[in-house]
């Protein structure tokens, strides 16, 4: 089968490299050239767990491609999966204007039948407004199909979730674009659920509002057991052990970040108003995780008290562990906050620098990205803890106290047991727990 993929972000590079991993002709483009140049010389332009080895292998094999050309791809491929950006407009709708130009270009190289794929999280009813762009631009009479699979990948994990999904869900309106998405994943073929188009759409913005509002839920536990003797951990623990509700997702802390969770639930809220529906449930997820930035914010004051001229050691940057993205991360948040107060950064993340310095760049004063969390640690007031990277668990803590000046750790994700870490000498501030 000869796929082409359209953009290769997060979502399709991952998408183009699985796809050609179980056994496709795959054509990858993006508009951007360094991301193709370097995707055709098996460099992974993100950081995701294994995608480089899997990148070259299929290069190797000669069954995966890349172009900047997107009339090229559209028309050596009779499936085309759009992975392309869905923005956040300002009023928190999804700005569908890299799909519409995409759908554009299809109808203009529309030069035999095409399955045109949505695999970006769309609103629901996307797929009227692509049929209709393509019918209204194309050029001649060939026929083509929209059809829509979401993408359930998670950042961090995303090569293993395309190779090992949970289940692959199809949305369709013919037998044609059936067959032919059955045919593409014949592998997880008991794993399809297949449904109508608007269904399929609606599943994923569904499934990442579901998600946050676990994380909000638990979070707005977390509030009431700081105020109280409840350890927030033992109770998702207690939660979570009922199968109806499922342990995942129960982690109070700084909440939910990163390029889906804000977007897709904000663009779900804005979906059911614009129908005329009440979604205040989903507001109110979304204004108790934003308050999870100032709460934290309040702890580090509550440890330093006044925090100008404060030298405080920051660990963890990406929006979550495992990852190299910063989209939407609340370390940003937070950094803003505490160079607005005038502290002095000593940043640190395994993966994120880089993206980072895009933000807070490297020459400022006030910031130094240092080279290990030890060296973060150097010299200063409190060491703040926002990404649950696994290495951070596993600090030497005596070794990191004797290069603090004050032993204050401010941690958001709750990556220690404060018994533990407050016998090893220091005053310990975490989330949703017995703080000093
Ligand atoms: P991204 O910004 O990393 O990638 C999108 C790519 O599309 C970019 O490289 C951009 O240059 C390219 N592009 C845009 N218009 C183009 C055009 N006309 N021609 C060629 N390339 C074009 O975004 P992403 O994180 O990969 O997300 C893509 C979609 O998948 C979004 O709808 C997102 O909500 C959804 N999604 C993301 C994740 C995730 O974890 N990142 C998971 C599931 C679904």
């Amino acid at each position: 089968m000869k796929i082409g993929v359209i953009g290769t972000g997060y979502v399709g590079l991952v998408t183009a490299v699985g796809l050609a991993d179980l056994g496709h002709q795959v054509i990858g483009t993006d508009m951007v050239k360094e991301k193709v140049d370097e995707a055709s010389r098996g460099i992974a332009h993100i950081y995701e767990p294994g995608l480089e080895e899997i990148l070259q292998k299929n290069l190797n094999q000669g069954n995966l491609s890349f172009t900047y050309k997107l009339d090229q791809a559209i028309r050596e491929s009779e499936v085309l999966f759009v992975c392309v950006n869905t923005p956040q407009r300002e009023d928190g709708s999804t700005d569908m204007c890299y799909v519409e130009g995409v759908s554009q270009q299809i109808a203009e190289n529309l030069n035999g039948y095409k399955l045109v794929v949505e695999k970006s999280t769309v609103p629901i009813q996307t797929s009227m407004w692509i049929k209709r762009t393509i019918t209204l631009n194309k050029k001649n009479s060939m026929d083509f199909d929209v059809a829509s699979n979401p993408e359930f990948l998670r950042e961090g994990s995303a090569v293993s979730d395309f190779l090992h999904p949970d289940r692959i869900i199809i949305g369709v309106e013919t037998e044609r674009a059936k067959n032919t998405l059955i045919e593409i994943y014949k592998k997880f073929e008991e794993l399809l659920l297949i449904t109508n188009i608007d269904t399929a759409e609606l599943i994923k913005h569904a499934s990442n509002s579901f998600l946050a509002m676990k994380i909000s839920f638990i979070n707005l536990l977390s509030d009431l057991c700081e105020k109280t003797d409840a350890d927030v951990e033992k109770v998702a623990q207690g939660m979570g052990l009922d199968p109806r509700i499922g342990a995942q997702f129960l982690k109070a802390g700084l909440g939910y970040g990163g390029s889906c969770f804000p977007k897709d639930i904000r663009a779900l809220t804005h979906i059911g108003e614009d129908m005329g529906l009440n979604f205040h449930l989903l507001k109110e997820v979304d204004r108790i995780n934003s308050e999870r930035i100032q709460k934290f914010v309040e702890k580090i004051k509550k440890s330093l008290w006044i925090l100008k001229g404060k030298k405080i050691g920051v660990l963890g940057l990406s929006f979550k562990p495992q990852t190299d993205d910063i989209r939407n991360a609340p370390s940003i948040e937070v950094i803003k906050e505490l160079l607005k107060e005038g502290a002095q950064l000593r940043v640190y993340d395994p993966q994120a620098m880089e993206n980072m310095k895009e933000v807070f760049p490297e020459n400022s004063p006030h910031i130094i990205y240092t080279k290990d969390s030890y060296e973060a640690a150097e010299g200063v007031n409190a060491l703040i803890f926002i990404t649950e990277w696994e290495e951070f668990a596993e600090l030497d803590l005596k070794k990191i106290r004797q290069k603090m000046v004050n032993p204050i750790i401010v941690d958001g994700r709750n990556i220690f047991e404060p018994q533990q870490i407050r016998e090893t000498g220091f005053e310990y501030y975490c989330m949703g727990r017995k703080s000093p």
